[in-house]
């Protein structure tokens, strides 16, 4: 990017993954970002941890900086040689100001760039089934704003040439003065029974979408208490959402899962369940804090070639195995070359496969017990075995291999600590349907974190031993996973909302 370039960026209509790649990319880069209140959650975590972030977003009725203050910021930063990213919802050329700002720094002759973003226009239909053209009866597509003050005598709406244009009409920023809106396009001839719909928090978890025909929209809005930001549709492209709707189908719609994995582990599990169309609320009770390479951990790592047996037991563990190697300047994955691997499940052994690790041992089930089992067909005694792996773990794997004569090195990589839980969080856990626990450690962490279950919720262990620590510790498990890792849990998450919506 370059520098004294205002970007004028759209970040979308909320669902971070329609974010573009070019609004990533330049956001992880610019020097300052300037930012709206619409922006998806999470758009400014790419952000380069020196930016500079201004928001400068308004609530209706409460203004955190005027346009002409913007306008006159923008060119001031550009001016200064600084690269900016001006973010902001949907597309900044639709009803964002964009065309504004451009001009200012037209004027002030300060260079800038635009980038498109998807417009909530066309993506909050889309997400509620209904397309804003169609083949048969939308060969046109009006933006139309509904923004007007309804005491004014003199619309800035030609409600005739609105009311005869041929195609859908998508009007944004209309919600409260819907009931004028639909009047007046019947008074000028729109017909009373075309289909309508409006679409609140388009492509959001919390997305709120009614039909009607038009006469009853904004009575309909009404009914079903939806608030801004929406958009209004008017056309017969509607109805279509009764056979498109497809947001509500997915098998974890309308669920809230609280994740309390470490937050650098919940991606891959709030990933699926984002796919499947569950809320993700992060309700991280633990943060792994590495060891510093010194000590016992140093002599392992810097000799590891000398282990018969390296055992992992979390992807963690696998990462934090080559960070300390890396450290020590032990090399790489060939130190070890002649050692047999074994991971304790399928995540760890992925973990180590990104390092072309191909593990010699995976078990079945992913526990200490069947790792153990496993390991039995490796001859040990009297030979060195390096486990590598988390402070605080349980005893299983080291006794059961110290008492086939082997001379096991436990040593700790990294160590778990509870993290209290921040306000949003505990905002968001209180929406949630279900909580899961991807260890016992989780279940402990966050409990000590002073973190509660909320009754009415959903408990999900990846596995026997999590359930375990979980009713010992008070917490009712309903669900468990059969297959001890996260597509397991997920499957088992995905299966018992079935049920229970079948149930229903
Ligand atoms: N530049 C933006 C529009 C800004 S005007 C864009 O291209 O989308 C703000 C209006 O956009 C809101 O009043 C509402 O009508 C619409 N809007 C923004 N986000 C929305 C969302 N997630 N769902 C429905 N409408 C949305």
């Amino acid at each position: 990017m370059a520098e004294g370039t205002v970007y004028l960026v759209g970040a979308g209509p909320g669902d971070p993954g329609l974010l573009t790649r070019r609004a990533l990319d330049l956001i992880a880069r610019a020097d300052v970002i300037l930012y709206d209140r619409l922006i998806p959650d999470g758009a400014l975590t790419g952000a380069r941890r020196d930016a500079e972030l201004v928001y400068v977003g308004k609530r209706p009725g409460d203004v955190a900086m005027a346009q002409e203050e913007i306008n006159a910021l923008l060119a001031e930063l550009g001016a200064r040689g600084k690269a900016v990213v001006r973010l902001k919802g949907g597309d900044p050329f639709v009803f964002g100001r964009g065309g504004e700002e451009a001009e200012e720094l037209a004027r002030a002759g300060v260079r800038f760039e635009v980038v498109p973003g998807v417009t909530s226009g066309v993506a909050a239909p889309a997400y509620a089934g209904i397309p804003v053209t169609h083949r048969d009866g939308a060969s046109a597509v009006a933006f139309v704003t509904g923004h007007e003050d309804p005491a004014k005598d003199e619309s800035a709406l030609n409600w005739h040439a609105l009311a005869r244009f041929p195609g859908t009409l998508v009007l944004y920023m209309g919600v409260r003065n819907l009931p004028h809106i639909a009047e007046s396009l019947i008074a000028a001839g729109r017909a009373a029974n075309e289909p309508a719909a409006v679409v609140a928090n388009g492509t959001l978890p919390g997305q709120r979408a009614v039909t009607a025909p038009l006469e009853r929209i904004a009575a309909a809005v009404q009914e079903g208490g939806i608030s801004a930001p929406a958009v209004v549709v008017v056309g017969p492209v509607s109805s279509l959402r009764d056979t498109l709707a497809w947001l509500e189908r997915r098998p974890l719609h309308g669920q809230v899962v609280a994740v309390t994995r470490a937050r650098a582990q919940s991606s891959e599990l709030a990933a699926r369940l984002v796919d499947l169309g569950a809320e993700v609320v992060e309700t991280p009770a633990i943060r792994i804090v590495p060891r510093p390479v010194v000590g016992e951990l140093r002599d392992a790592v810097s000799r590891i070639g000398e282990y018969v047996l390296v055992c992992l037991t979390s992807p963690n563990g696998a990462e934090l195995l080559f960070a300390a190697m890396a450290d020590a300047g032990a090399g790489d994955a060939r130190a070890f070359a002649g050692s047999t691997v074994a991971a304790i499940g399928p995540g760890t052994a992925a973990a180590l496969a990104e390092r072309g690790i191909a593990a010699d041992v995976v078990p079945p089930r992913s526990i200490a017990e069947s790792l153990a089992k496993d390991l039995e067909k490796v001859p040990v005694q009297g030979r060195r075995v390096l486990i590598a792996r988390a402070a605080e773990a349980r005893s299983v794997l080291p006794d059961a291999l110290r008492e086939r004569g082997a001379q096991v090195d436990d040593v700790a990589l990294y160590d778990t600590v509870a993290e209290p839980l921040g306000s949003a969080e505990q905002e968001g856990l209180s929406r949630a349907t279900y909580v899961t626990f991807t260890s016992s450690s989780t279940v402990r962490f966050f409990l000590e974190s002073g973190a509660a279950v909320p009754d009415a919720v959903r408990v999900v262990s990846i596995g026997p031993v999590t359930s375990e620590t979980a009713r010992e510790l008070g917490v009712e498990v309903h669900v468990e996973a059969e297959r001890h890792d996260i597509e397991g849990l997920v499957t088992a998450l995905v299966a018992d909302a079935r049920g229970r919506g079948e149930a229903r």
